[in-house]
Order: structure tokens, then sequence, then C-alpha cells
């Protein structure tokens, strides 16, 4: 199969005033894009790893020649973490989630203002570029976060949304100010996506 850039779910402008429409144009268009071109590079000549789907790919790393490892995993990554990024966020995003998700949360870290302030803490302190992850993980929610464009199905993790904390999400508006994009980021989160992404999870 061919790789594709999945369209952006919304116009670039409609996050903001948190993200702005240029960042989110170049995010996309530019970065995303090169991760599925540069991918579907790594996978040339190769057509039984051209049949899988990136996750596949991802989750048996260790097995892809190791000539194409690197490209496949950073750029695989990258294109299953930016294809998964885009749909949890939506205009008039924000709040808090309900039903099993809240529930989950609460079960597992106490309340939403301290799962809130978990993963906050492991978007801020990734040093470098990377993601935060909430994830499941031997049964277990859990928050983690990942360096360059590891996806946590690498290791057998099952991801439920993840906030991309590389300089190109934030750095046009916030430049160094990682904090205060992370802050704003929450009025972003689309928690009805993020709850499908939980059923699918536990499924
Ligand atoms: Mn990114």
């Amino acid at each position: 199969m061919t790789h594709n850039l999945p369209p952006l779910p919304y116009p670039f402008d409609a996050l903001e005033p948190y993200i702005d429409a240029k960042t989110m144009e170049i995010h996309h268009d530019k970065h995303h894009g090169a991760y599925v071109n540069n991918l579907n590079k790594a996978l040339e000549g190769n057509p039984e790893l051209q049949q899988l789907p990136v996750e596949e790919l991802l989750a048996r790393i260790g097995k892809v020649p190791e000539a194409v490892r690197t490209a496949v995993r950073n750029n695989g990554g990258g294109h299953l973490n930016h294809s998964m990024f885009w749909k949890i966020m939506k205009k008039g995003g924000g709040g808090e989630p309900s039903g099993d998700l809240a529930a989950a949360i609460k079960n597992t870290f106490g309340s939403f203002g301290d799962f809130k302030k978990t993963f906050t803490q492991a978007a801020t302190s990734r040093f470098g570029s990377g993601w935060a992850w909430l994830l499941i993980r031997g049964g277990k929610l859990t928050v983690e976060s990942t360096a360059n464009q590891d996806h946590p199905i690498i290791d057998g993790g099952k991801a439920i949304f993840g906030l991309d904390v590389w300089e190109h999400a934030y750095y046009l508006k916030y430049q160094n100010r990682r904090s205060e994009y992370i802050e704003a980021w929450w009025n972003t989160v689309n928690w009805a996506q993020v709850a499908d992404n939980f059923a699918q999870a536990k499924a």
C-alpha cells in the first residue's frame, strides 16, 4: 500500500487562538507530509513491508531490515502519531471527558486535575523532541513520554492520545515557551474522539 497524508479534519485556523493557522498549515502539509513521503520511500522495493499498515510496521519494527529500520521507525511513527493528533483536537474542544474514560482517569489518577498535572509534567519534562501519551500498558491506564516520533505500539503500549511537543508544533506562536503551549492546548482536546480511542484500546 501507499501511505497517504490524511486531510486535516478542520480548517487550518480552527484551533485559534490556541494553535495558530500558520503552524497548523506547516505542521500538517510539510511535516506530516514529509513523514508520509519518506515512509513510502523507505518501503520502496519491499513489497512485503508495503502491504502492512503503519501500526503493524511499528509493532514489528525489530523485524524490519536494518537498512531501513530507523527510517521506518521515525517516519512511520511520525505518520501514525500525527494522524492521531489531528483527530484528538477540534474547534471548541477542551473541558473534561465523560463516561467510561472519565471514570478510568479518576480511578487511576485520583481526579481529572491530577491526571492533567501528571500528563502536563510528562509533556513539559520530555527533553528535546517527543510526545506525551495517555496509554494502556499491561491492562493499566498510564502516562508516559517518548522521544522523537516513537509511538507506544513499538513496545506494546496502546495509545489513547498523545501531545506533540516538538518545537515545530508551537515555535511560531510560543517560541521557547513550551509550557504555555501545553496549557493552551488543553482547550483543543476532542474528548469524544479520545473516548473512542479508549474504547478501542480496551477492546
Ligand atoms: Mn509534529
